[in-house]
C-alpha cells in the first residue's frame, strides 16, 4: 500500500493528490507547502485575489 500524499502545484497553489494538478495540470509540485485556505467564491474574494486565484479550491498560502 502506498501512502498519497497532498501536494501543492508550485504553479497556482492548489492542493491537491496525484500526478498532476487538476486545475491547471501542471506536474510541478511540493509537499512541503505551509498553510491552507479554501477560496470559495474566487471572484469576490479578496484572499483569492491578492493570491492571484481564480478558482474554488483549497490552496496553499506558501510552497517552497
Ligand atoms: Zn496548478
Amino acid at each position: 500500500m502506498v501512502a498519497v500524499k497532498e501536494k501543492s502545484c508550485l504553479n497556482c497553489k492548489a492542493i491537491y493528490f496525484g500526478d498532476k494538478c487538476p486545475k491547471c495540470e501542471e506536474t510541478a509540485s511540493s509537499d512541503s507547502f505551509k498553510g491552507r485556505v479554501y477560496i470559495f467564491n474566487a471572484e469576490k474574494s479578496e484572499l483569492a485575489e491578492n493570491m492571484k486565484i481564480n478558482s474554488e479550491g483549497e490552496f496553499a498560502i506558501r510552497t517552497k
